[in-house]
């Protein structure tokens, strides 16, 4: 162990038996919302007792520091405890949807190794498939069963009466690996991002500087524990500030989100475009009268946050949305609008204290302001990942010298915001010309008929790309030739006659990973006929015809 190990570096103990100790014990961390409107309350005292008393069963089931646990269960809030516990005996805690299939759950147990699975009973199907293939699995846990069912499949809540809540934390060096995020890429296998307990100062700062939470703050992240924001500010930045959070363990209801936003009194709120572009295709009545004082910051990541989402937060709710940007591999928000900074509507803020961040060019040379170019960060900050799991190789790759190379592209301006253009994947190379998705998508929301857009490249002989639209209407609107053009026309005026798509399809809804997030290389494949590579983390999806529209334009 290092000599700079330290007790409160670690993330669970940090999370709680800290905050207990500044005196927070009775306070509530955590108020549970159920999709079946069951509501309760667990303080600091109880979230440190439990999660205890689950590292606690950890270590009698011979769970070394180090050794991988995984947790794949719906938003639940043994969840929560369960997240805590690993971390306080310094196993390595992998979240995972609760919805994720055989071959997903087996690419990410098998790939880290994973010695223990807590999940629920009805699940346990999916696990029995694969079992033979996991000759790590030494225990499955059960949160919905009170008594074991086997030698190896546990009973949580057994565990849990039997267990003591005298767990107690060893120092915990920064360097310790604490946390597994599988990250699906846009073909190959799955790659586990491995964050370690020094991650904890990022995160802290960034949640009382960007996000500006508090003790005693009401928090409220609609993530899930799945993706690195249900971890890194659903779980670890709230609590270790000593702030309220709600969880919510429903899904997406425009109606049950605003009653939270305005029943729980929010102080803050980080959510997703995703969220926000669904909320915003609501009804006008549904915010009418609504109360929503208490809502101090909103906040959204996860994908280009549009202006026009902007525009509408500003008009209907009267909030300001303070976009910000991360990703798996940097553990917390790196670029972000702040207090104090003048939000630009399109623009994702500007680096957060301690980071530099740079647009190079593809040899790794700094591209001047007003130039697109790869997004990249020089290394070496707290949060920073440690490794891709049992790939080395990858995990070099995504250097130059120095910089992290993000994979994302995007333009700074001569004041140091940063401006979104595209995953580098995502860019579409027409005419000579690098087009951003983000920039032709967030035009055409400005068209009334259009609810969702998607913009990705296709091959075209003359341009080497063409441009090609993906289109959800509000409900009410139909496709017609007379919508086509005007979707070209409009693009054109408001970018430029390049950016035009060439073929617009009009589809039922985009194709979305479990975090809400657009996957333009599935529209691209689908569109081209080609192989969609890797699905494991991307919902079920309804298209509508693409082929038949794919004829008819
Ligand atoms: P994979 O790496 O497997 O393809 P992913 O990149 O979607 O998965 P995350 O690490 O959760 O997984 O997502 C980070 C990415 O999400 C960023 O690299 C960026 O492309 C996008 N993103 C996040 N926040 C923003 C934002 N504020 N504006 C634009 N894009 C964003
Ligand atoms: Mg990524």
């Amino acid at each position: 162990m290092s000599t700079s190990a330290r007790l409160e570096d670690n993330v669970g103990f940090a999370c709680t038996d800290l905050q207990c100790r500044q005196g927070r014990g009775s306070a509530v961390a955590m108020r549970w919302l159920g999709s079946d409107g069951q509501r309760s309350e667990y303080t600091f005292a109880q979230l440190a007792d439990e999660s205890s008393r689950f590292a606690a069963v950890l270590a009698g089931l011979g769970v070394a520091p180090g050794a991988r646990v995984f947790v794949m269960l719906p938003k639940l809030p043994e969840v929560y405890v369960a997240f805590l516990g690993c971390l306080k005996a310094r196993a390595v805690v992998g979240p995972l949807f609760a919805n994720f299939g055989d071959d997903a759950l087996l690419d990410r147990l098998g790939d880290a190794r994973a010695c223990v699975l807590l999940t629920k009973h009805s699940l346990l199907k999916k696990v029995h498939r694969i079992r033979d293939r996991l000759p790590d699995l030494r225990h499955i846990l059960l949160v919905d069963v009170d008594d074991h069912l086997a030698a190896d499949i546990l009973s949580y809540r057994r565990l849990m009466r039997e267990a003591s809540a005298d767990f107690v934390v060893a120092p915990t060096a920064p360097e310790t690996p604490s946390l597994l995020h599988y990250t699906s890429g846009s073909t190959g296998k799955p790659k586990g991002v491995l964050h370690v307990h020094g991650a904890l100062p990022t995160i802290v700062a960034t949640t009382r500087d960007v996000l500006q939470v508090g003790p005693g703050d009401v928090f409220w992240c609609t993530a899930d524990p799945g993706w690195v924001t249900g971890t890194s500010y659903g779980i670890i930045g709230p609590w270790a500030v000593g702030a309220t959070q709600v969880h919510y363990g429903g899904s997406f209801d425009a109606g049950a989100w605003m009653a939270i936003l305005e029943q729980e009194q929010v102080n803050v709120w980080y959510t997703a475009p995703t969220a926000l572009r669904m909320l915003m295709r609501e009804e006008a009545s549904l915010y009418a009268g609504r109360r929503l004082e208490t809502l101090r910051c909103a906040a959204s990541v996860g994908e280009p946050l549009n202006p026009e989402v902007t525009f509408w937060a500003r008009r209907t709710l009267g909030k300001e949305i303070h976009d910000t940007w991360f990703q798996t591999e940097t553990g917390a928000i790196m670029i972000a609008n702040r207090p104090g900074l003048a939000v630009r509507p399109g623009s994702m803020g500007q680096a957060v204290d301690g980071i530099e961040a740079v647009i190079l060019d593809s040899a790794g040379q700094p591209l001047p302001a007003g130039q697109q170019g790869r997004l990249c960060l020089r290394r070496g900050w707290p949060s920073m990942f440690a490794e891709h799991l049992n790939r080395p190789g990858v995990y070099a790759s995504r250097f130059h010298g120095d910089y992290y190379d993000s994979g994302d592209m995007a333009v700074r301006d001569a004041d140091g915001y940063f401006w979104f253009v595209g995953r580098t994947d995502d860019v579409i190379n027409t005419s000579g010309h690098l087009v951003g998705p983000f920039e032709i998508e967030s035009v055409l929301l400005e068209l009334p008929e259009v609810a969702e857009a998607a913009a990705v490249s296709a091959p075209d002989p003359i341009r080497f790309e063409k441009v090609v639209a993906f289109v959800c209407l509000r409900s009410g609107q139909s496709p017609s030739r007379e919508l086509e053009s005007r979707i070209r026309l409009h693009v054109a005026n408001r970018v430029s006659s390049i950016a035009s798509p060439q073929d617009v399809v009009f589809v039922a809804s985009l194709p979305r990973n479990r975090s809400g997030k657009i996957m333009r290389r599935v529209l691209r494949a689908r569109f081209l006929g080609q192989d969609e590579g890797d699905l494991s983390s991307m919902e079920a999806w309804h298209p509508g015809e693409i082929d038949d529209q794919r004829e008819r334009v």
